[in-house]
């Protein structure tokens, strides 16, 4: 039996997340594929493992004391994660966000006990948007730090650190590829860095959504984003301090629709609710899974991440009349309940 170590805080929970052989995309893919299971963190994302480094980082710099504040611009799961990190430690959490988000997010945040600083939405140019809000609230408040989750890279160290060291040994050294998509790129690259330091051959490989710019860039080296994607949390339009010399070997570019067919396949057939992101993540998987067997591989095992629960999604991803909004297919048993 394999029954983990009883933990001696709250906070060790994050992380040492389950990795688990998901059983249509291996056969789809022709070799093993595997999900690490970040639904699984207190705050159900993988988000949890940035906020946790993040406040430490600033703790051993000094900058962030007793009762002081952590400050973020962030539409979702980094904000989560920060509010529980900061409740566990004793800090304040402020979250500017743009008022265009989802309401559950919003009271989600409010019910961790997160102050909330509602602004417009507007282009990243503009010093009011949120991520700049942010910034400068952190400057003008006593006792408080900006987290910054795109450029600070103890967001990456928490991957490089965590998520690819326990990658490594879940799979007993055994592991051909990773994939996952970027928002902030500390994932891709952490986990990224983390492997190729291990064993070099580890072929990673970076899963773009439509609308984010990083495919064009590893592929042709030009930042240029086409089409467009619902997907939260991932699609990026610039070489974050996160990316920067991340060991990209080779992209994908998945749809929407090909990410939904697996958050579809993946409730269905094998019991995970997960979100968009996840979905697109395991078409990248098996994506690369393909390639590594057209290769010659003998049977590769690829790795990817299935970044949060579907619950966040009730009213969007899993709902009839929102995915039908947005010319998405509807499940079927969603478009059955719709109509009954
Ligand atoms: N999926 C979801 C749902 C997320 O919230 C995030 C974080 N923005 C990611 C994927 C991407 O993770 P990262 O920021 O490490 O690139």
């Amino acid at each position: 039996m394999n029954i983990t170590q009883p933990f001696g805080d709250t906070l060790a929970l994050i992380g040492n997340t389950p990795l688990v052989r998901l059983a249509g995309p291996s056969e789809t893919a022709g070799c093993d594929i595997w999900g690490k299971c970040e639904f699984a963190n207190p705050g159900s994302s993988v988000k949890d493992r940035a906020a946790l480094y993040m406040i430490r980082d600033a703790e051993e710099r000094g900058e962030l004391k007793p009762g002081g504040t952590v400050i973020e611009g962030t539409a979702g799961n980094t904000g989560i994660g920060i509010a529980l990190v900061a409740n566990a430690l004793g800090y304040k959490t402020v979250i500017v966000m743009p008022d265009n988000q989802s309401k559950e997010k919003m009271d989600t945040l409010r019910a961790l006990g997160a102050q909330l600083v509602l602004v417009p939405p507007t282009k990243y140019a503009d010093p009011a948007h949120f991520q700049h809000v942010s910034r400068r609230m952190a400057e003008e408040t006593e006792g408080a730090i900006w987290a910054g989750q795109f450029d600070n890279v103890a967001n990456r160290k928490a991957h490089i650190e965590g998520t690819a060291q326990e990658l490594w040994h879940q799979t007993g050294g055994r592991i051909d590829g990773f994939t996952c998509a970027a928002g902030t790129g500390g994932t891709i690259a952490g986990v990224g860095m983390g492997l190729k330091e291990k064993d070099e051959n580890v072929r990673i490989a970076l899963t773009d959504p439509h609308g984010a710019a990083l495919y064009n860039y590893f592929a042709h080296g030009e930042l240029k984003s086409e089409g467009s994607s619902v997907a939260e949390g991932i699609g990026q339009g610039r070489i974050t301090a996160n990316l920067e010399g991340a060991p990209i070997d080779t992209q994908f570019r998945i749809s929407d629709e090909e990410g939904l067919v697996w958050v579809e396949r993946m409730l269905r057939e094998e019991g995970l609710c997960l979100g968009l992101s996840s979905g697109i993540n395991v078409a990248g998987a098996i994506a690369l899974g393909k390639q590594l067997v057209a290769e010659g591989r003998d049977n590769p095992q690829v790795a990817t991440i299935l970044c949060d629960t579907g619950f966040r999604y009730l009213s969007t991803l899993y709902n009839a009349e929102w995915l039908a909004s947005k010319d998405l297919p509807v499940f079927d048993w969603l478009a059955q309940a719709a109509t009954a």
